[in-house]
């Protein structure tokens, strides 16, 4: 016998668990049902989404978390970014932007994605209306006019007004209605891991351009250890196999000849782990009843920290709308003019950051000519310019796009 839910989301990772948080309320006031399927035991520690890394997350995601109510949990783990330094090995100059100047608190926070993970999850509890299958993995999809039906791990079936794939960028879901995605391979692999150094991080998260690629050195809280950092390091993927295969010692003394010696001597290196990279965009986020968000509608090189800020609007973008279907008499979240009133919403944010952050990659790839003499320029206007450093700074609330309310900080019921 197949149960019908309002809405099902396939995929429990960053993205999926915060839609289903986001929508907890509205499904307890509504008397409405979700079903959430996720592949890998919660909090288990093997999850791909809530794994070894750390993420940026933007001012706007902190106001979302906060409004979602899980923002106090994750806290003690968050190290505000007092300061962005961009600079360029071999070449004099270097950008800044600074908290204080741009009148925040902090230019963004960065956490631990496991601590993010605990924090859903554990509010994930289930509340009323959300049945959880986990582990259970979605293995394929049909849709009729009134329903998707979804086929699961253990042989039995599942039907749903609305499926949301937010299952990652190799979506069995987007895959299944025969949405195509274009994957543009950037060639790089992201080594990541945890280093201490001997000087204090102060707050200062560091993106640094090297010949082999660029690194990334964020400020992590002390809670993880005195003086601690997380790199992120784009590499060729020969390259990347070699370093990870590197004695610590051997690792140490690469990456502090890649990025300098602004933090005193890196010691200390953590477990590495690594990440392909590619652009992977989604044709469209909409195909009947089914809906694709986060890494599912596009995956993004992480050179600009924004893959999980963006996926976090679109869950929340998109709770708005269910929540606003289940109001009208139809009460029909993947009824297709819901649907399109989402896919037009997220169109513009979605835009402006897959070319932010494609063009980044682009012009800080080059290694000759034009290109590279433009960055130089760039990165030296950039530090005298102050409008530029307020764009980039607001640039990752939303892009232009009329906020949704959770990101506003107002809950889904106020209007
Ligand atoms: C090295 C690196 C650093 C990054 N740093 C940042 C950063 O600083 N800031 C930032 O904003 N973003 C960052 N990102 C991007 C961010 O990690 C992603 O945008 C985010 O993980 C996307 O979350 P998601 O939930 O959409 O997908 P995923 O994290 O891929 O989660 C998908 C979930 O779906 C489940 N699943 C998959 N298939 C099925 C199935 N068939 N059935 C059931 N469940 C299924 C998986 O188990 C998983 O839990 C970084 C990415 C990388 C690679």
């Amino acid at each position: 016998m197949s149960d019908t839910f309002d809405l099902a989301v396939v995929g429990g990772g960053m993205v999926g668990a915060s839609l289903a948080l986001a929508l907890a309320d509205t499904l307890q006031a509504t008397g409405r049902r979700m079903a959430l399927l996720e592949a890998e035991p919660p909090q288990s520690g093997h999850s791909p989404s809530f794994d070894g890394r750390t993420s940026a997350l933007s001012n706007g995601s902190r106001r979302i978390l906060s409004t979602l109510g899980v923002w106090d949990q994750v806290l003690p783990d968050a190290a505000p970014i007092s300061r962005i330094h961009i600079s360029e090995q071999g070449r004099f100059g270097a950008a800044r932007i600074d908290a204080a100047e741009q009148g925040l608190a902090a230019m963004g926070y960065v956490v631990p994605n496991r601590s993010l993970g605990e924090a859903l999850w554990s509010r994930l509890g289930p509340p009323p209306g959300v049945s959880l299958y986990a582990p259970c993995k979605v293995l394929g999809l049909a849709q009729d006019a009134d329903a998707a039906t979804l086929t699961l791990d253990d042989g039995k079936t599942l039907r749903a007004r609305l499926v949301v794939a937010a299952d990652g960028a190799q979506s069995l879901v987007r895959a299944a209605v025969g949405v195509s995605a274009s994957v543009a391979d950037y060639g790089q692999v992201a080594v990541i891991t945890q280093v201490t150094c001997d000087r204090p991080h102060q707050g200062v998260a560091y993106e640094r351009f090297t010949a082999s690629g660029p690194i990334a050195v964020l400020p992590l809280p002390p809670i993880l250890g005195p003086q601690r950092v997380a790199t992120v390091w784009a590499l060729s993927p020969a390259e990347a196999t070699r370093v990870r295969a590197l004695p610590d010692g051997a690792f140490l003394t690469e990456l502090q000849q890649a990025f300098g010696w602004r933090l005193g001597r890196l010691t200390l290196a953590g477990e590495r782990l690594a990440y392909p990279l590619a652009l992977v965009e989604a044709a469209q986020t909409v195909a009947g009843r089914v809906v694709m968000i986060g890494n599912a509608a596009q995956g993004l090189h992480p050179i600009a920290g924004q893959g999980f800020n963006l996926g976090l609007r679109d869950a929340v973008t998109l709770a708005e709308c269910v929540a606003d279907a289940f109001a009208t008499a139809e009460g029909d979240a993947g009824a297709a003019t819901v649907l399109a009133r989402y896919a037009a919403w997220r169109r513009a944010d979605r835009r402006l950051l897959i070319s932010f952050t494609d063009g980044l990659v682009k012009l800080f790839g080059a290694r000759f000519g034009p290109l590279r003499t433009a960055r130089s320029l760039g990165l030296s206007l950039f530090d005298v310019l102050p409008p530029l450093k307020a764009a980039l700074s607001t640039l990752s609330t939303g892009g232009g796009s009329e906020l949704p309310r959770l990101a506003r900080g107002l809950s889904l019921r106020s209007l």
